[in-house]
């Protein structure tokens, strides 16, 4: 038995401030449909899609350690960041929102996809405060301006979420994701995977992950298909998130082991990201299109279908053979359309509107409309 558990996850959230905001257990499922299409067995899928209710994906479980910490500091205002279209400055938006906190988006462009705009309206409708900047120096400048802005406004400081909720707080969450795995494991519903497939952003996500299967003492290889091209979407950034969690938790959890993150427990697939952060690929949305197909659930092309297709990729090349293989869904799977049903597009802040006016990037109509 490993020392780790559950248990040990609950007594966490009453040593350090924890809101609950999702819906757990998340569903664990087999493949069934892909395993037949490739010709493979033992594949299964983490439906973090379905972490909330309201706003699903791998952000939620990250953002109850980070918003009961802003509540804890009693903040009024959440600051983050992100691309135009970013799932995480949304994430952020409804889960602020739903704790009493006002939240404030700051955005650098990104190619254009269906998604950009709806995730923008959503954040309109939610009354976040949205600033679009044009590149990474004026958003730096633009941080410092509105963090000054808010704390005369208001003042009190805001509370700064880093990009993707990518901290110490929000891979805890992660960690507490792999126990709440393990009961599932336990209870027969899926075999401990040896392998792991997990879009690799600001690292956040894979590096709880592994952490957790780390403590747990699972063997584990954790496949992180990077799918952002700037510093900081990489296995130093991982492992460095991964020690820093470490170090805390077993501070906080006398029963959490001392464990290490080395390369050949975690590797970096570099050969998915194209042309860049959500620059479509050819073989991204052949993923996407292949298990909406195969099985019903529905990826996208920034994250979940370029880590699909490193997995579909092995799958084909024999890299799966005898394995128990885990995908890991990091995407929200639920329909806000009907909330931002009717919304202008003018009422956001003039930088935006290109995103309505102007075409998506070309790939973006093999998606299908919805699921762009
Ligand atoms: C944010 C996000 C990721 C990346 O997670 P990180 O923790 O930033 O690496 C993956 N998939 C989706 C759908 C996301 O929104």
């Amino acid at each position: 038995m490993s020392p780790l558990s559950s248990a040990a996850f609950e007594q966490l959230k009453e040593k350090i401030p924890y809101v609950r905001l999702g819906t757990f257990p998340t569903p664990v499922e087999r493949l069934s449909g892909l395993e037949n299409a490739l010709q493979t067995a033992g594949l299964f899928i983490k439906r973090d899609d379905k972490s909330s209710e309201q706003y699903g994906g791998n952000k939620v479980r990250k953002l109850e350690f980070i918003l009961a910490d802003a509540l804890a500091k009693k903040k009024k205002h959440t600051i983050t960041f992100g691309y135009a279209g970013s799932n995480h400055s949304l994430a952020v938006a409804v889960f602020a929102k739903r704790v009493g906190l006002a939240p404030i988006s700051l955005h650098i462009p990104q190619p254009n996809a269906e998604y950009v705009r709806k995730n923008l309206l959503f954040q309109e409708f939610l009354g976040t405060e949205l600033h679009p900047y044009n590149n990474m120096l004026s958003i730096y400048v633009g941080t410092i301006l509105v963090f000054i802005k808010c704390t005369l406004k208001t003042g009190r400081f805001p509370y700064v979420i880093p990009p993707g909720g990518s901290n110490v707080l929000g891979v805890m969450g992660m960690v507490g994701a792999v126990l709440e795995l393990q009961e599932q494991v336990a209870r027969g519903l899926i075999p401990e995977p040896d392998l792991l497939y997990v879009p690799l952003g600001s690292c956040g996500t894979a590096a709880g992950i592994a952490l957790g299967m780390k403590a747990l003492g699972w063997k584990t290889k954790v496949r992180a298909v990077r799918v952002s091209e700037r510093k900081g979407s990489d296995f130093r950034t991982a492992r460095e998130l991964f020690n820093k969690t470490a170090g805390r938790l077993t501070k906080l959890l006398p029963s959490f082991p001392s464990v290490d993150l080395g390369e050949g427990d975690f590797e970096v697939y570099e050969n998915y990201l194209g042309e860049g952060y959500a620059h479509f690929t050819v073989k991204g949305m052949e993923a996407v299109r292949r298990l909406a197909e195969s099985d019903g659930v529905t990826l996208e092309g920034t994250y979940s279908g370029k880590a699909m297709a490193a997995l579909i990729d092995d799958a084909r090349e024999g890299k799966l053979a005898g394995k128990n293989t885990l995908f890991w869904n990091t995407y929200n799977s639920v329909d806000f359309g009907s909330k931002i049903e009717g919304i202008d597009f003018r009422r956001l802040p003039r930088q935006y509107h290109a995103y309505f006016t102007e075409d998506d990037q070309p790939l973006a109509a093999r998606a299908g409309k919805e699921r762009a």
